[in-house]
């Protein structure tokens, strides 16, 4: 069950040292393990609204990245920066 905060948290972070991955819950697959980060303490949510407000995220936090499956656009090898 999604919470009423779900359209707002539209992104997780799996916090985990030595995954430090975003994931977009919209795109979000069974690859993705989302119930597994969830259940785990490591997880944080992003209350970005837009890619671009991702977009400079994650130029704040650069030791992230965004999952290959559902966030391929900040993945680590294409992280695009929009403008
Ligand atoms: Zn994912």
């Amino acid at each position: 069950m999604l919470n009423k905060d779900a359209k707002i948290k539209r992104y997780i972070i799996n916090t985990h040292p030595k995954v430090l991955e975003v994931h977009d819950r919209r795109n979000q697959g069974s690859y993705c393990h989302i119930k597994d980060i969830i259940k785990s303490d490591n997880i944080k949510y992003l209350d970005c609204i837009s890619k671009k407000e991702l977009s400079k995220w994650f130029l704040k936090n650069p030791d992230y990245h965004g999952c290959i499956h559902c966030l391929p656009d900040f993945a680590e090898k294409n992280k695009k920066i929009l403008p």
